[in-house]
């Protein structure tokens, strides 16, 4: 066990995570409709990255003390993180698709789960609110439990019926639909609902052209604006579409 595992037991108080965060988890991986998705965690330093930004400097910390004393665990936590999340995506995912979950997935969620931090002392004062902690290893489960807490609230809360995926089934990015119809379909107009518009106007003007040569060949071709030229998602660098993750400070 590494120096920074035997670790004595010590405390923290976690801010009470949004629901969104565990979608900001999932959402590192995307195009994930396509045959080579886009990985943005791609190795320890990374993760330890999107930990300080979505979670909060303590966390990160952690995974640098334990990177730098024993770079095999940090990989190991690493790998265990990324299993992690597709798991929680496949169970997200199943929400949205209004599938059936397996067995499987819901003890994994259930083990995950368990694995944390309990949640039961409250810190209402002084600020910074949240759940205080007591820590007794650096692991996948202390660092990734707000985002699990995240996952579970948004599953068992009023929050699901929002959960949406993305229209555009090459992007496949989870959100919350925060429209008042509740009728918002893509991750961002700028990023999928644009191209899918792109794509409905060329295939009308094709099947105008297709209906009457002649006067298609007349009108110079016009391509509605900010779209992209074809359609094709990959000609256009991915905007990350309204992000949640924010920056939390510990205590
Ligand atoms: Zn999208």
């Amino acid at each position: 066990m590494s120096p920074a595992a035997r670790a004595a037991p010590r405390q923290r108080v976690i801010a009470a995570p949004p629901p969104t965060l565990c979608l900001d988890f999932v959402n590192t991986r995307y195009w994930r409709g396509r045959s080579a998705p886009t990985e943005t965690l791609v190795d320890v330093a990374s993760l330890a990255g999107w930990l300080q930004g979505a979670v909060d400097a303590q966390a990160a910390a952690g995974l640098k003390v334990l990177a730098r004393s024993d770079a095999g665990a940090a990989r190991r936590l690493f790998d265990t993180a990324l299993e992690w999340r597709e798991s929680l995506h496949g169970l997200l995912r199943a929400i949205v698709d209004a599938s059936p979950l397996r067995a499987t997935e819901v003890e994994a969620f259930g083990r995950m789960l368990h694995a944390t931090p309990a949640r039961h002392d409250p810190v209402l004062q002084p600020e910074p609110a949240g759940w205080r902690v007591t820590m007794h290893r650096l692991d996948v489960a202390e660092l990734l439990a707000p985002v699990l807490w995240s996952a579970a609230d948004l599953a068992l809360g009023s929050a699901r019926a929002r959960l949406r995926c993305c229209a555009n089934e090459a992007c496949g990015w989870l959100f919350l639909d925060d429209s008042k119809a509740g009728t918002r379909r893509w991750c961002s107009m700028s990023a999928c609902g644009n191209r899918a518009k792109a794509r409905r106007h060329g295939l009308r003007q094709r099947e105008r052209a297709r209906a009457d040569p002649a006067a298609a060949a007349a009108r110079p071709p016009r391509q509605p604006r900010s779209e992209a030229p074809d359609g094709d998602a990959a000609a256009v660098p991915f905007r990350a579409p309204r992000r949640s993750g924010r920056s939390r400070s510990g205590p």
